[in-house]
Order: C-alpha cells, then structure tokens, then sequence
C-alpha cells in the first residue's frame, strides 16, 4: 500500500514520504501526516527474533513507501552500527519493577539519537530520488539534545549545512560543551537571548517566510527541518517500541499480545506521540503515561482538555522538557479532530492568536489512552535517590519525570500493567543535577569532578560522549537575538 502524506492544515497534500522529509514543515505552517496509519503486518511473535536494524526496517518500511527495500536498508545499516555503544541499540533494564528502556546508547547520550543518526540518510536518499541540486539547510532549535545529536548526524554529510540555535543559559553546561566543540565545516552553532519556545518560534518564522526562501534558492540552498516535527524522525521513533515490546517477550517477561503501558518523559511530544503510532499499528500498549515536569502544560491539557500556553516558564533540572508549545500534539489534535484539518488549523490560529484553544468532548475522548502527570523537581530529584538506593541503578533528570510519575500512576489506579519507561539520557548529559539528588548539593565542585564522582557512584566507565568534551576546544561563540535568527542565517551562508 502507498501511503501519502498531508499537512494538518490542509494546505498540501498528495506528498511522498521522500517529499514530506525534505520539506519538513508544511507551507502552511502545519505538520505532514500519513494519510493512513499502517498495520504492522507480521505477527508479534516473529519480531521477538529480530535485531534493532530488521525491527527499523519492517516498521519503517510500511510508512516510507517510496523509498526501495535496497535505499532504507541502506539507510539504516548506516545509522544504526557502532556508533552505538552496544549491538542491542536500546537495551531494556529492569529496575523496581519497571523497564527502563535505555535510548541514550548513541554517540550524542541521549534519545535524539535514535532518529538523528537515520535522518541524514533519510534527507540525502530523498534529496536523490527528488533530484535535488540544492544543498540542504538544517535550521534547527534546540533545547539542548537535539541541537547535538543533529550536529553529529550531520556534521561533514556532503550536500548539507546544519546550523543550531540553542537559548543561552537554557542548557545544561555539558550540553552547552557538546554543542560548542562540535567540529565539521558544514556546522554553525548560535546561543540567542531567549528560551527555548522563542528559538522554535524564530526558526518556524524563517521557515514560513516565502521571500526568504527565493534568496536561499538563487543562492543554491533549501531549508528543512531536523526537528521532530519532521516525519523522517517521527517514523524512526516508533521503531523502539517495537522493538521494546518484542525484547519482553523474547524475555518471557510478558506473553505475546499482554498489554504493556508505556511512560514517556514529555517536550515536544515526539517520542510519545511515536508509542501512540506504535499502538494505532497494533502494538498492545494500554496507556500512555505523558510525563511533564514543572513545566505541565500538558498535564493540565490532559486534565481539562485547554491547552494553555499563557503561564511563566520555569527553568528546573530536566531542560529537554522545558517545553510551552509542544509541536506534535498538533499531529494528536488533528487525529483526534478525525482528521479534520479545518478544525485543526482553528484550533492552531486560535493558540497563535490567543495562546489557548480548548478541544471538544469527543475529542477529548479519543484522547483516552494518554494519562497525564507531572513531577515537581523535588519529586523528580527524590525518584532519582529512590531508584538508586533500591538497585544501584542511576537515571536521569528526565527519565526521573517518568519514573516518579509513573510511580504515582501506579498507586494512584492500582493499574499493575507492565510499564516500559522510556530513559531518555544518560546520567551523564546532567551528572551535576543527578548527583545533587543522590549525595546533596555539589557546592561548586567542577563539572568534571562531578562527572568522575558520577562514574564510581554508578559503577559505570565515563561514556566517550563525555569523555571527548573534557579538552575540546570551543569552536562556536555566536550569539544574536531572537528578532536577527533571519539574518544571522544569511551570514552564516554568505547571503
Ligand atoms: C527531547 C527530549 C525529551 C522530550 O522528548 P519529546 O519527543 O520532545 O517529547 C525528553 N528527554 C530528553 C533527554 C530529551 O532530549
């Protein structure tokens, strides 16, 4: 089956898979969606035999379907070898009766990685077979993983530019390292003043300006995008799912087709939104356990069906999350809506407008299968020691979010479903807040004394992610303001 794709908008439609990827956003400003959600179409059991690379392809295939068995096996030897620091990619660990499900084995420690190292791949495979002579320009914005696992995914890819816009002070240092030190001459990175929401809504700005657009191309450029809101990072999320559900059952830890809920530490609902896909494909999960920290616009949009996007921005320890304006819930509200772009792109005008739009009762109904809940950092920091204490086991600041939440879940429903969580960084990109929750605050001790203290608390060697920023040199010291992202970009490309 050939499957399209659309704007949930409504404004294009018709589109490849290949198309869709290289656009990245709609012209309408909307987000590109199947125009069906595909079954998986080999039973659950015979995936319990396969590695991560043959789970990517049999998931992956069913949505990119314009791409050849010989391209997307291509696609995915590439990306997914030893630059993971383990053959498994995503092992599972089973920690307090919940299955951490470790995305943060790829070269940049945390989850971005999963899609990033496939996504260039995806590009280049669909800039060939559109014929393409621009090169391709990744704008993105980050709140800090992104930003490094795109550089790293891109970084010297012929035929490519990427360049990173990240909020000053809105990162963790180690983040910051990474992304500063980043080397390749095709790689530009600049801090702005303003946070996270300010930097997408900079980028999306430059997307939509039509002007702009002819100049990069009389110069030989193109954008796209290599932020979640591009369904070449979409599709390759939902594979660990699979993957996830498969490995439990190769384990004997569940039967095949038990139910399973999934907790998922929440931003730009990208990752969650992929387990949902994972579901309407025909994996068994129950509930989607949505995850927020103090920033819980969603939690509240789950609870009353507003989402509100009106309230002050608080900055705590699990900055990948500090998030107003999730992106891909607009792919849930345009399902939700049936489809409906009409109604979606109301929905979208009145956020942008007003900041606020409300969904209607049946909407919300089809919006059953999520549960929405919210850590405070205490309680994040708190999950963290317990975890520790009980097993030995060390997470992180996100994965914390999950687990806490989930923990509340639990005792809040009595639902004992098993429950993957999805472990979105490595300790490491956050020693010093992951520290100061197991062994108190860390005064001014340096951040790489931390990460050594880290090391032997957790019985696990530095990862060579961490290890490489210890000397680097710093590389990248732009900055701009969120009015000049337009022109820094044609200065960086030589407009
Ligand atoms: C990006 C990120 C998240 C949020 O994921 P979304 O797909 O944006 O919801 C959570 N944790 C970490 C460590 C991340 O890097």
């Amino acid at each position: 089956m050939n499957i399209s794709y659309q704007s949930t908008r409504g404004g294009e439609k018709g589109l490849t898979a290949s198309q869709a990827i290289l656009k990245g956003l709609a012209d309408d400003g909307g987000l590109f969606m199947p125009d069906a959600i595909p079954k998986l179409d080999l039973p659950l059991q015979e995936f319990a035999g396969f590695s991560y690379q043959e789970t990517a392809y049999r998931v992956m295939r069913l949505f990119l379907t314009d791409f050849t068995e010989e391209e997307l096996r291509s696609c995915i030897e590439r990306a997914y070898d030893s630059k993971f620091d383990t053959e498994e990619i995503a092992p599972l660990t089973k920690a307090n009766g919940a299955y951490y499900l470790e995305l943060f084995h790829g070269r940049t420690i945390a989850f971005k990685d999963m899609a990033l190292s496939i996504l260039p791949h995806l590009l280049t495979t669909s800039a060939k077979k559109n014929q393409v002579k621009n090169d391709i320009v990744i704008l993105t914005a980050t709140s800090g993983d992104t930003g490094k696992a795109a550089l790293a995914g891109f970084a010297d890819v012929p035929g490519t530019r990427i360049i990173v816009f990240y909020p000053k002070g809105g990162v963790s240092r180690i983040q910051e390292l990474q992304m500063i030190t980043q080397t390749g001459d095709n790689t530009a990175v600049v801090s702005i003043h303003g946070n996270f929401d300010d930097a997408q809504t900079g980028v999306k700005r430059i997307f939509g300006d039509r002007a702009f657009a002819k100049r990069l191309d009389a110069a030989g450029f193109q954008l796209s995008s290599a932020n979640s809101i591009n369904i070449g990072r979409l599709v390759p999320q939902i594979v660990y799912y699979v993957y996830a559900y498969a490995k439990l059952v190769a384990n004997g830890e569940i039967a095949c087709g038990d139910e399973i809920n999934v907790a998922v530490p929440t931003g730009n609902f990208g990752n969650i939104l992929a387990a949902y896909l994972a579901k309407q494909m025909g994996l068994p999960i129950r509930t989607l356990i949505c995850a927020s920290n103090d920033n819980k616009v969603l939690y509240d949009f789950f609870r009353t069906g507003t989402y509100d996007r009106r309230r002050d921005f608080i900055l705590p320890s699990a900055p990948s999350m500090d998030i107003l304006i999730s992106s891909n819930l607009e792919r849930l509200i345009y399902l939700s809506a049936g489809s409906d772009a009409a109604k979606n792109r109301e929905l979208m005008a009145q956020l942008s407008a007003t900041g606020a739009y409300t969904v209607t009762d049946e909407m919300r109904r089809f919006m059953d299968d999520f549960y929405g809940g919210y850590a405070t950092e205490a309680e994040d920091a708190g999950e963290i020691r317990k975890v520790y204490e009980d097993t030995g086991y060390v997470i992180d600041t996100h994965t914390g979010v999950a687990s806490a939440v989930c923990r509340a879940y639990r005792t809040k429903t009595g639902d004992q479903t098993p429950t993957v969580i999805a472990s979105t960084a490595s300790p490491f990109k956050f020693s010093r807040s992951v520290m100061t929750a197991i062994a108190g605050d860390q005064g001014d001790r340096d951040e790489f004394d931390i990460v050594d203290l880290l090391s032997q608390t957790a019985n696990v060697a530095v990862p060579q992610a961490v290890e490489e920023i210890r000397h680097a040199n710093i590389l990248h010291t732009r900055e701009c303001d969120i009015d000049d992202m337009e022109s820094t970009v044609a200065g960086i490309l030589g407009l």
